[in-house]
């Protein structure tokens, strides 16, 4: 099973991430808890590179680059692991791309898409809980948990807007796949959602 957690910085992701990675331990799931950009070698040194060189890389290339991690992370670490029978919980993936690569910089949706599941041999979630809130809340908690919030993309007035919006376009499109949750919700309400709907997958 396929488990990814969306949304944008501040939302939660890491702690939704780990809680159910617990849960499934405790339950004696084999489960591998990985992130997107990073979770390989090669890749947390593609995400120096774009996350260091953020907003000074052309669209195109940028794109290529969370493209060029996928694949190798969903061929290297992902895959392997689902074919031995494991839970996979991942920190974002193919669509953070369509939301920051395509939303946020631009470049068509349908594009950054395609390019995601050429790279992933079109490898889709079983699961995406997409944590859903707006700018001013997400702000505040990282400003709450001491991490800075994206001064640089902040700069950009209407980048989170369009990314969160791209999210929701998302989930609106594939409601199979996604749990969409008002992310301002208790940490533990939240965790039990998105328990019930793993459940209901994994049954
Ligand atoms: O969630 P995490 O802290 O790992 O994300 C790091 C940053 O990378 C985020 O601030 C996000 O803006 C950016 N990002 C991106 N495109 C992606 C994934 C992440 O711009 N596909
Ligand atoms: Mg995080």
């Amino acid at each position: 099973l396929f488990v990814t957690f969306e949304g944008v910085d501040g939302v939660g992701k890491t702690t939704q991430a780990a809680l159910l990675e617990q849960w499934l331990r405790d339950a004696g799931r084999e489960v591998v808890r990985t992130r997107e950009p990073g979770g390989t070698e090669v890749g947390e040194r593609i995400r120096d590179i774009v996350l260091h060189h953020r907003g000074h890389v052309d669209p195109r290339a940028e794109a290529l680059l969370y493209a060029a991690d996928r694949a190798h992370h969903i061929a290297t670490v992902v895959q392997p692991a689902l074919e031995r029978g494991g839970v996979v919980i991942q920190d974002r993936y193919l669509d953070s791309s369509v939301a920051y690569q395509g939303a946020g910089r631009v470049l068509d949706a349908d594009d950054v898409r395609r390019l995601s599941l050429w790279a992933t041999e079109g490898l889709l979630p079983d699961v995406t809980v997409l944590l859903d809130l707006d700018e001013a809340d997400a702000r505040r908690r990282l400003d709450a948990d001491d991490k800075p919030f994206d001064r640089l993309e902040a700069e950009k007035a209407d980048f989170h807007a369009r990314v969160r919006a791209a999210f929701l376009r998302l989930a609106e499109a594939e409601p199979e796949r996604f749990l969409v949750v008002d992310a301002a919700q208790p940490v533990e309400w939240i965790a039990e959602l998105v328990r019930v709907r793993v459940t209901e997958r994994l049954a």
